[in-house]
């Protein structure tokens, strides 16, 4: 079997050999799913995997915007169509200076997997650019989504590809950009979610990332009849999911002692309680400022520049902000400090190493593919409230988002229970994922 995924690799390595990233997110998909294939007769033979390791289209473009100053910059502006075997290209955009082809690539083929889970009909998708929103003025940032609109407009559209928020895209983001797609196409469709909620947007999607990376990790813990109530909890990141998986934490008795942000961490041993989460939302999202702030308001606190937060003893930790934020080390650590739980909220933000860490010691620890699928689920509620043209309730879409947790969470245990009965979530995922999108691409035949 090594020698069978070797030689996969092998093949996807020689066309994408300059991508870390997107062969990383590969070798994990395929080091669970090829022996899967080997297993069942009908994926047999017909190169399904390396056929979703290539995207259905990989849109380049240039984006020239003028500054407050009246200088002109170029960004580049990317969306990638992984894979519509099972519904429209689905994926959020990100801004973000680090940005390139490989990075999109990698998000986008999680995607694809992460809808299927869903149980929604949704492909794969994923885009973004280079541009950086820190530091720009709303009317900067406005220009920029216009330009990037006035490019990707003509891919996209409510039965082709609906883009939505990610690292550097949010409610603000959204707006600019549906603006400009509704001037450009004259129609008001849900081209794009996380849109306000007075014009289209569904109650809970700003939460649903954060909320149901904490609902998996509870249903995870309930495998051992355990629970968040009274747990020490380690978050990274002070953006969207960071922000919602901490509230989450503390409604269901969790106490949150850290969040970060790429400059450092802060560690606040009484708890981030409501009205300390109130301060750095506002602080975040309002005054768009550091989490080294959150001193100077709680000067109780410590704040660690240039480091990440995985040293800090906790009984769970959620890697809320980025790709590859928790390494091989880390890992080792957490366990070392009693860590029982680890839920990705953030897309790949552990190493392969850190990832067989955590198996290997046997703790509970899910993939971003499964833990983090809450927010693109719920854009799918949007998607569907929006063709019906009705608006359900908060209490409605949240039920909807828990059983679609819950789904998500009994695909992986269908699929990732192993001979000592623990449950590899990423196996799991990967497989449950893929049988799906498989499955279509079979009845569709050679595409
Ligand atoms: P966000 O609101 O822009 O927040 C991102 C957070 O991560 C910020 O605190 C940011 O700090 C930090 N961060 C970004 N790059 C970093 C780096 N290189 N090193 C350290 N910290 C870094 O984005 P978000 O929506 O919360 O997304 C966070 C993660 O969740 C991403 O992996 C995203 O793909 C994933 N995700 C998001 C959604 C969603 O619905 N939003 C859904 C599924 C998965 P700075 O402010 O210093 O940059």
């Amino acid at each position: 079997m090594q020698e069978k995924i070797k030689a996969f690799m092998d093949e996807v390595r020689s066309r994408n050999g300059h991508e870390p990233e997107f062969l990383q997110a590969v070798q994990e998909v395929a080091d669970t799913v090829i022996p899967y294939i080997a297993d069942n007769e009908i994926y047999n033979g017909k190169n399904i995997l390396l056929r979703m390791v290539e995207p259905e289209r990989l849109i380049s473009f240039r984006v020239a915007w003028v500054d407050d100053d009246g200088e002109i910059h170029v960004n580049r502006g990317y969306r990638i169509q992984m894979n519509s075997a099972i519904g429209p290209y689905k994926g959020g955009l990100r801004f973000h200076p680090t940005v390139n082809a490989s990075i999109l690539k990698f998000l986008a083929f999680e995607q694809v997997f992460k809808n299927s889970l869903t149980t929604l009909p949704m492909g794969g998708g994923k885009g973004g650019s280079d541009f950086d929103p820190k530091g720009k003025s709303d009317d900067e940032v406005m220009r920029f989504c216009h330009a990037f609109m006035a490019e990707l407009f003509r891919h996209i559209g409510p039965f082709t590809d609906i883009p939505a928020g990610d690292i550097g895209v949010g409610a603000r983001e959204i707006g600019f950009l549906f603006g400009m797609y509704k001037r450009i196409q004259n129609e008001f469709t849900g081209v794009l979610t996380g849109k306000g909620l007075s014009w289209g947007g569904s109650k809970i999607r700003p939460e649903a990332t954060g909320y149901g990376t904490v609902y998996f990790a509870q249903d995870m813990l309930l495998t051992k009849n355990d629970d968040i109530d009274g747990k020490t909890v380690v978050i990274s990141g002070s953006g969207n999911v960071a922000q919602y998986a901490a509230e989450k934490t503390l409604q269901l008795g969790g106490k949150v002692v850290t969040l970060s942000d790429s400059g450092g961490y802060i560690y606040d041993k009484k708890g981030i309680d409501e009205e300390k989460l109130a301060f750095v939302m506002d602080l975040k999202n309002n005054k768009r400022g550091r989490i080294s702030e959150y001193v100077d308001q709680y000067p109780s606190a410590e704040y660690h520049k240039g480091k990440t937060p995985w040293e800090v003893p906790c009984d769970i930790a959620l890697p809320c902000a980025t790709q590859n934020e928790l390494n091989g080390e880390d890992a080792t650590t957490l366990i070392k400090n009693g860590c029982i739980c680890v839920a990705e909220g953030a897309n790949m933000p552990s190493t392969l190493d850190a990832v067989h860490t955590f198996q290997d010691a046997k703790i509970l620890f899910a993939p971003g593919k499964a833990s983090n699928a809450g927010g693109v689920a719920t854009s799918g509620l949007e998607m569907s409230q929006n063709s019906l043209r009705i608006s359900w309730t908060r209490e409605e879409v949240d039920e909807r988002l828990k059983g679609i947790m819950k789904d998500i969470h009994d695909s992986c245990i269908e699929h990732g229970i192993e001979a000592d009965g623990y449950c590899n979530y990423v196996k799991g995922a990967n497989i449950a994922g893929f049988v799906k999108v498989a499955d279509a691409m079979l009845a569709q035949g050679v595409i």
